[in-house]
């Protein structure tokens, strides 16, 4: 991607007024290491022999310290960090910080938590004696300036804290595991940081507590060193696919910052901010040789501060400059990297009034020295990288070290000389959180007491706890003001900002503007207060995304929206009237939860629809009972129930209660069964595919089975291929997206030719686990194709989203049904609006009529009522003659002849009836009760933006977004959209479950 020249004139243009901020800082002294002290002379010289040119070492890092008392990183590595072939296990690397903590008492090691498969993870505090001495006594005056609150907001009061404070400087390695040569370098730069005798060295020591998580991804890091090692064993065959990185998610681990679902990102977080920390430096290795991308390119997360941006500007030129400097060439910053999206990792610092930051360096995937061939966009010279990579290098491990190494010391010196410009930006970024609702507000955001899925709600306020935002909940009702909306919009659950329909005055202006319309919120009613530390991750989760269509950025380097109120499906309204303050409410203490139970008695129990994710759990914990829901709304003369209320009999009345308790669900029970038509609700035996090519993307839907404790068999592509009946042992088969091109996925890797790449535990492997197979390159095979045809055909209900969708309309397992061609059409993980053609059909279960979708790409369906042809097609014009554009031409010299039947108002996600033409002699014309249904489309064109990128949207307005196939004796439900994705999108997930629970009764009838 080239950027015109308007745009750099722009971005130069708007560098200029940074000029002044640039005078603040001091530039670090003398980075000069102390030559006279005693060197590790054998260390030294191995350091020396790995780099494969002096250039790609620096003065900082081309020598190592020796030390009587304290081991340096070969006491575990048996050779310098960065030693060719030498891969340490994370287990490893946490046994030399130990050796290191006990030999000096300017380290010391913390455990932080565990990861999902139970391994510990670790953070290391390296500063002068003095500083870890009287670390709480600091962390004291930090937690102060943390919350500015605790001074009553005055700077004179914080002002000694400038001078008197140590900062913190939070560095974490190896989150990604291919990217390997973190811990080693954290382990020498450790080592360094507590026995080098360098006054630039004493100045870190003594004026920053440097803190290192050396491993994040602690169970892909044994992954990776596995696969190495068979590598090293296996030296002339292409190294198996790291296809597990966490147990859940591989690269996606860092997008985790928004939801925080997984151990890593939560852990990361509470120490982050456990330490009131200023900076939280993540290391990457997959860009040469060093890109400091944190200054990144435009445009940047529209709730940052500009003191932060401007700080990402300071160390990040910085250090190009220094390491220039040095002689180290292919140094650079700014670059392609859009700062956008909050969900990285170092992202946490940012919306949280630290610094964020994050290195890509250059790693070769192990610990291989090997010859490297850049590509011209990454070799090339620019404005922004005056000394670029190199096109063709030998590099090896050691460089990379040195390059992160030598990064991060200087950044460190920054630190330490910059210290009270850090804790004073630090401060005032905290203070103007605090201060939002007098500044750009808003003042609050409300989540009514009285939402439609609770269940959903405290899902969202959960996040929010675990981002350390205090919320509050109102203990009686109180009236704002709130924007008000045209009489159209505030169907279902509202938008933010939204008056709700009922409102006398939504909708009545008739200015273009509208005035505001007051509001009532009921006691009960959640209240985020924006006058809080950490306002700014809330405003950042909770506010609306627009990325305009002419943005000067064409390649969003990630999700453009995210809005979590809509992707939570529960009502959020954001407040500007500040006098939401001042509504009566209290903190909420412990994590939220829906208050669920049995109330009144009886055999019968009734469990109303609020589309929960809870309910999957539910009717796999209520066992054998009798499961049906109403076909239509029913009252009790107590309680009206509206259609989808679960009505069970034969349970287990106290396993209920447990359940629902721990659920947080209502459940009512009653003596007698209403009278109304119903269906069963399943308890399918369920199974769960992945391929062996890429399992990013699954492991989201994994996560969410395991964490609803929802039984499933975890089963491959080749399980697939090997099992021709299926159906004899599920019900439903879950295929979520890949990520790969469909051909991949059938055929796999090739094996005609090249030795089998296993997947499995051994002596040399112990961690290869998840899953396993002898050979990971074989696909789903036509034999996969075939039994998962069948496996349908014979009753069962195959789920599939995204490119696995797209994989089975290629493969003929769903006539009737294409994938639209987007057309000019342009979404980039955008929030859309979408709608239930039929709302009484058993996927909207619980979910009102409308809903927010996750689309990736702005994939859509057509319908036809045949298997070959029959697609609707643009209307045509009417030909030259008589007239107007809309007026009837006219044949000179007789009447008109009889019109043709004016052919039926056809919706954009329905099939075209068939002509007459079309239906004679055709033996592709589908049976009516086999055609394909749309059971959810996307939304109008002037509504469908929610958040983030759309750009002609008129060209997905309407479309298919969830298709039900018929095919033999079971079904296909095809998604357009991932309704599982990132922990992000709670709202859509009953979509998949009202499928997985309804199984044959999903044919339901349309509503006409
Ligand atoms: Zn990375």
């Amino acid at each position: 991607m080239r950027r015109s020249l308007a745009a750099f004139f722009v971005a130069a243009c708007l560098a200029a007024p940074l000029a002044a901020a640039f005078a603040q800082p001091r530039v670090p002294a003398a980075l000069v290491p102390d030559r006279t002290q005693p060197i590790d002379e054998a260390a030294t010289a191995k350091i020396r022999e790995y780099t494969t040119a002096p250039e790609f070492n620096s003065p900082l890092t081309d020598y190592l310290p020796a030390s009587a008392t304290v081991p340096s990183p070969s006491a575990v590595l048996g050779d310098v960090a960065g030693a060719p072939n030498v891969l340490p296990y994370a287990a490893d690397v946490h046994r030399y910080f130990r050796l290191l903590a006990e030999a000096t008492p300017r380290v010391q090691v913390f455990s932080i938590g565990k990861s999902e498969e139970g391994r510990e993870r670790i953070v290391v505090a390296v500063s002068s004696e003095e500083n870890l001495k009287n670390r709480a006594d600091n962390d004291a005056r930090l937690a102060q300036l943390a919350d500015p609150r605790t001074l009553g907001l005055d700077d004179a009061k914080a002002e000694p804290l400038f001078a008197s404070t140590v900062p913190v400087y939070y560095i974490t390695g190896t989150i990604h595991s291919p990217e390997t040569g973190s811990p080693t370098a954290l382990m020498e730069l450790a080592y360094r940081l507590a026995v080098d005798e360098s006054p630039y060295v004493r100045d870190i020591r003594e004026h920053v507590i440097t803190l290192i998580t050396p491993v994040v991804e602690v169970d892909g890091r044994e992954r990776m060193v596995d696969v190495y090692r068979w590598h090293l064993a296996h030296p002339d065959a292409p190294t198996p696919e790291l296809v597990y990185w966490g147990k859940y998610v591989a690269h996606d681990n860092n997008r985790d910052a928004m939801a925080l679902t997984l151990s890593l990102s939560r852990q990361v977080l509470d120490t982050y901010l456990g330490w009131h920390a200023q900076v939280l430096h993540d290391l990457h290795e997959s860009v040469p040789f060093l890109y400091d991308n944190t200054v990144g390119d435009g445009p940047y997360n529209a709730w940052v501060d500009p003191i932060l941006t401007n700080e990402w500007q300071l160390f990040g030129w910085s250090n190009v400059a220094e390491m220039t400097k040095m002689g180290m060439p292919g140094v650079y910053t700014h670059g392609y990297f859009d700062t956008w999206s909050p969900g990285y990792l170092m992202f946490m610092a940012a919306m949280h009034n630290g610094v964020s930051r994050l290195y890509e360096t250059f790693g070769n995937g192990g610990a291989d020295t090997v010859v490297r061939e850049l590509d011209a966009d990454e070799s090339s010279r620019t404005w922004y990288r005056q000394d670029p990579p190199y096109p063709q290098v030998k590099w090896s491990q050691r460089n990379n070290n040195n390059y992160q190494q030598t990064g991060l010391l200087v950044s460190l010196a920054f630190t330490a000389q910059n210290r009270e410009l850090l804790l004073r930006n630090f401060w005032q970024k905290g203070k103007r959180s605090v201060e939002k609702p007098t500044r750009e507000g808003p003042a609050a955001y409300v989540l009514p007491g009285d939402a439609k899925r609770p269940g959903a709600q405290a899902e969202l306020l959960r996040v929010l706890q675990a981002q350390h935002v205090e919320i509050t909940r109102a203990e009686s009702a109180f009236t704002v003001e709130v924007p008000s909306v045209g009489k159209d919009a505030g169907k279902g659950e509202g938008k933010p900002g939204e008056a709700k329909p009922g409102d006398k005055a939504a909708g009545s202006d008739k200015d273009a503007k509208p005035a505001p319309a007051k509001r009532t919120f009921p006691a009960g009613t959640y209240v985020v207060r924006m006058d809080q530390p950490y306002s700014r991750i809330a405003d950042a989760l909770l506010d609306r995304q627009y990325w305009s269509p002419d943005d000067p950025q064409k390649t969003p380097y990630d999700d453009t929206g995210w809005s979590f109120g809509d992707t939570f499906g529960t009502e959020v309204v954001r407040v500007t009237d500040a006098r939401v303050l001042e509504a009566k409410a209290k903190p909420v203490d412990g994590a939220v939860k829906t208050t669920g139970g049995i109330s009144g008695s009886g055999a019968v129990h009734l469990v109303a629809q609020r589309g929960d994710d809870a309910m999957m759990s539910l009717r796999y914990a209520l066992g054998d009972a009798k499961v049906e829901a109403a076909m239509a709304g029913f009252s009790t003369g107590k309680r009206n129930y509206l259609a989808g209320t679960w009505i069970v009999r034969g349970a287990d009345a106290d396993a209920l209660r447990r359940a629902a308790e721990e659920l947080g669900v209502a459940v009512d029970a009653v003596a007698a069964a209403p009278k109304v038509a119903t269906r069963p609700v399943g308890k399918p035996r369920l199974a769960l595919l992945h391929t062996w090519q890429w399992t990013q993307s699954e492991g989201w839907w994994r996560q969410r089975l395991d964490l609803l404790k929802v039984p499933y068999d975890y089963i491959s592509t080749q399980d697939v291929a090997a099992t021709p009946d299926l159906r004899a042992r599920y019900d439903a088969i879950l295929f979520p997206p890949v990520g790969i091109p469909t051909s991949l996925t059938v055929n796999g890797a090739p094996t005609a030719w090249g030795e089998p790449l296993p997947w499995k535990v051994t002596p040399e492997t112990p961690n290869l686990t998840i899953d396993e197979t002898d050979d990971m390159r074989p696909g789903l095979g036509f034999a996969g194709l075939v039994n998962l045809r069948a496996f349908v055909e014979k009753g069962g209900t195959l789920i599939a989203a995204e490119d696995a969708a797209q994989l089975l309309v290629e493969r003929g397992f769903t006539p009737g049904v294409r994938v639209a061609d987007s057309g000019s059409l342009k979404v980039v993980g955008s929030i859309l609006q979408a709608r239930f053609p039929d709302a009484a059909s058993p996927i909207a279960d619980g979910l009102g009529d409308r809903l927010a979708v996750y689309s990736a790409e702005g994939m859509s369906f057509e319908l036809s009522n045949a298997a070959f042809r029959g697609w609707a097609r643009p209307g045509a014009d009417r030909p030259t003659g008589r007239g107007g554009p809309k007026d009837e031409d006219v044949v000179i010299g007789r009447p008109a002849p009889p019109k043709r039947a004016e052919a039926p108002k056809v919706e954009r996600w329905e099939a075209t009836p068939l002509s007459v033409e079309q239906v004679r002699d055709n033996a592709f014309v589908i049976p009516e009760k086999l055609r394909p249904r749309t059971l959810l489309r996307f939304g109008d064109a002037d509504e469908l933006l929610l958040a983030g990128l759309l750009e002609h949207g008129g060209d997905l307005a309407q479309k298919a977004a969830v298709v039900r196939v018929p095919l033999g004796q079971g079904q296909v439900v095809l998604f357009a959209i991932n309704p599982i994705w990132r922990g992000e999108t709670i709202g859509t997930h009953p979509l998949v479950w009202n499928a997985l629970l309804a199984g044959p009764a999903l044919a339901h009838p349309t509503a006409k």
